[in-house]
């Protein structure tokens, strides 16, 4: 009896400690920057394959007119980094920059998405950032169910070819598409699942942008992911 509380202890205050590293590390600028190797990642035998066949999605992607999104689309925006990861990071749609270069979070918020991504030990290019829909949604507003809906097309498909040991949904949008948020009330932190595969629903870099006090439940949500994935956050 004496062994597990001493246990207990033990346990929350390693977690208290990691917690204090965190908010030292955080200060004003975000998630802070980790030099820790990159993770080995299991290369399934069809990796190729994998990657031909997400290659054909993204060129569809590039000509598809199955919602009004495309009207005003610079360019498609399908993912970036590395289909054969454990851990896939879903968000809503591009952005201004994201339309520009045709890859998802390259803005502030996606600087602040590769903090969050160094914070738990990946490279960059360790882990799979796509959005729920591949074009711009003018003015940055969320997409609308219908959109979400017809380009499900792609998200579907995507995340069944990548077929990660973990999905984090980046806000409510992502949440409630991959069906992990209910309708209305708590959402955050909350684990669901999408198709067999866990689904951490927290909240999208840009909204932390401007609320960065809600960075630490969301670093505690990260937290969480890294313990179904087996991982422990780097030492800083
Ligand atoms: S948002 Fe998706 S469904 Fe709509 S036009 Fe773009 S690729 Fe097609």
């Amino acid at each position: 009896m004496a062994g597990d509380t001493e246990n207990e202890l033990a346990s929350v205050v390693a977690s208290a400690q990691e917690l204090l590293k965190w908010e030292e590390t955080l200060g004003g600028n975000g998630f802070p920057a980790s030099d820790a190797p990159p993770p080995q990642l299991d290369v399934g035998e069809d990796a190729g394959d994998i990657r031909a066949r997400l290659a054909v999605l993204s060129d569809e992607a590039a000509a598809c007119t199955g919602c009004e999104l495309h009207r005003e689309r610079t360019q498609s925006v399908f993912a970036r980094g590395n289909p054969e990861t454990d851990l896939v990071f879903v968000g809503e749609g591009p952005g201004y920059h994201e339309d520009q270069q045709g890859l998802p979070f390259v803005g502030r918020a996606g600087e602040l998405l590769d903090r969050m991504v160094a914070a738990m030990g990946y490279d960059r290019e360790g882990v799979y950032i796509c959005n729920v829909v591949k074009c711009r949604p003018p003015e940055n507003r969320t997409p609308l169910p219908t959109e979400a809906q017809a380009c499900s097309r792609f998200l579907i498909p995507q995340l069944e070819l990548v077929r990660p040991k973990a999905i984090v949904a980046l806000g409510r949008c992502a949440a409630e598409n991959l069906q992990v948020a209910p309708p209305a009330g708590r959402w955050r932190g909350i684990w669901g699942e999408w198709r067999g595969i866990p689904v951490m629903p927290t909240y999208h870099p840009a909204f932390l942008l401007r609320s960065p006090q809600f960075k630490k439940p969301v670093w505690e949500d990260l937290q969480a992911v890294l313990k179904v994935l087996n991982r422990q956050p780097p030492r800083r």
